[in-house]
């Protein structure tokens, strides 16, 4: 049976962690395995750096669900 529903959205997303400016997002580039590294790039500086996830992330969640936050 098909489940209808409203959700929220919830993204995360990462700072340049080199001039706190710019967004880090993925060149499309998956270093080693297991587990993967994505390669992302700086949007205002163009730093270079790698993350286990793909920014910005987006994660939906149902009405009354409840999501569990992984501390990094
Ligand atoms: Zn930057």
């Amino acid at each position: 049976m098909e489940i209808i529903q409203f959700v929220r959205a919830i993204s995360t997303d990462m700072e340049c962690p080199q001039c706190k400016r710019g967004r880090m997002r993925p060149l499309g580039i998956i270093m080693g395995q297991p587990p993967p590294n994505y390669a992302h790039i700086c949007t205002a500086c163009g730093f270079k750096c790698e993350y286990d996830k793909a920014y910005p992330t987006l994660v939906q969640v149902g009405e009354g669900e409840v999501l569990k936050v992984e501390e990094e």
